[in-house]
């Protein structure tokens, strides 16, 4: 579905910024069977809205398509880099909101319910709400009560039902996946206590367009929150802003506290990162015009090098299958008859084909195993840790870290 209205604030006046081609779903691993199927592809453009800032998809595919009949695969387990970032956030979260045994707190897009077993660790009763079966049956197998489903009023209302009003309510990484805001945001402020919390992490844009992660932009991002924007949808739903911080998550993150006490608003902090996202001039078109630029020469440098290589007969991997490596892999138009394989450390995707690029998930190991000659980094903004990683594997490899300036 084409979008003609900013989901924040409603406001038709909608500038298109980033136009980076024809995508599948970027999180939907795909199996041999799948590759003889035909695979749905969609425009991946962003549009800037010129009255609140909001940055959103243009093109909204199927929210069934995307988490219930996927085989969506990211799972917090997987990760350590992930499993210590969500313990700071269950220890900061603890102490801000002064949570106690008897609360309750909801967590929407739960996943396989890893952060809130830390809240549960301390006997607070929590309930998770996710869409995926998948992940929903891998939460309850922990002992983490949860909800099949969308967050919205009536699972809300479930979660609140069986366990009272929240205390806190938490959505980190999935506020910014969410097309109907309205249900969404309707359905937390209904559950939620009046001395109770809303909390939620989603990437930022001012790291995206700061940093040229265009790789952060895919079909599951259908928003890309600044402050200014996520401080519009919340005031429109009754909630104010109490705290708001940068983290370093997903390259450069927002975690946003805010509950349905007005006089609690925190105005100055507020409008000190809104000073801020205004002078790095994200709200600008212009901004956007060379946010294009730079990325389509790092991809003309990189394909350089890639086919110059290729040329002298060398076998490329790429490193790390996430949703992220494959907006970069599709937007390079880089696959199979390119890239020996993507390798990776998830055994949810070893074995599984990247969408659109269908190029084999193999194991770290095969970089050595295959005499692999050169591994170009899709992870480019860890790019220094993983090329210190991989040549612990294999120390004759040669990087191709996209965007570098000694690329060529
Ligand atoms: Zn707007």
């Amino acid at each position: 579905m084409l979008t003609k209205k900013c989901i924040v604030c409603d406001n038709s006046n909608l500038k298109r910024i980033i136009e980076l081609g024809f995508h599948p779903l970027a999180d939907t691993f795909l199996n041999k069977e799948q590759l003889l199927l035909p695979l749905n592809t969609y425009p991946l453009n962003c549009l800037l809205c010129k009255n609140c800032g909001h940055v959103q998809n243009e093109y909204f595919t199927p929210g069934d398509e995307r988490y219930v009949e996927s085989n969506y695969s990211y799972t917090s387990f997987n990760s350590e880099a992930a499993k210590k970032h969500w313990l700071e956030f269950f220890d900061s979260v603890s102490k801000y909101t002064h949570v106690e045994p008897t609360d309750h707190i909801i967590e929407f897009g739960s996943n396989d319910g890893y952060l809130l077993t830390h809240f549960k660790k301390k006997r607070i009763e929590v309930t998770g709400i996710d869409p995926s079966p998948v992940m929903v049956r891998e939460a309850r197998k922990i002992g983490v009560d949860s909800i099949e489903g969308f967050v919205g009023k009536d699972t809300i209302a479930t979660a609140v039902r069986k366990k009272g009003m929240a205390k806190i309510i938490i959505g980190n990484n999935v506020v910014n996946h969410i097309e109907n805001l309205k249900e969404a945001m309707s359905g937390i402020k209904s559950g939620l206590k009046n001395d109770g919390y809303f909390i939620f992490e989603v990437p930022s844009l001012k790291a995206t367009v700061g940093k040229y992660l265009f790789d952060m932009v895919f079909h599951e991002h259908i928003s890309t929150f600044s402050v200014r924007s996520a401080d519009t949808m919340l005031k429109r739903y009754g909630l104010y802003i109490t705290h708001v911080e940068s983290i370093n998550y997903h390259g450069g993150s927002l975690r946003i506290i805010s509950t349905p006490d007005a006089s609690a608003y925190n105005a100055s902090l507020v409008k000190k990162h809104v000073e801020a996202e205004e002078s790095m001039k994200i709200f600008n078109q212009k901004t956007y015009v060379a946010f294009m630029a730079k990325i389509i020469k790092d991809k003309n440098d990189v394909l350089a090098k890639v086919y110059s290589l290729k040329k002298k007969g060398k076998k490329i991997a790429a490193i790390g299958a996430g949703a992220r490596s494959n907006t970069l892999l599709n937007f390079y138009r880089l696959d199979n008859t390119v890239i020996e394989f993507v390798s990776d450390a998830s055994k949810h995707k070893i074995g599984k084909y990247t969408p659109g690029s269908l190029i084999p998930i193999k194991n770290d190991a095969s970089l050595q195993a295959e005499d692999i000659d050169v591994a170009l980094i899709t992870a480019w903004n860890i790019g220094k840790y993983l090329t210190e990683k991989i040549r612990k594997i294999n120390d004759t490899i040669e990087f191709i870290v996209p965007g570098e300036k000694d690329l060529l």
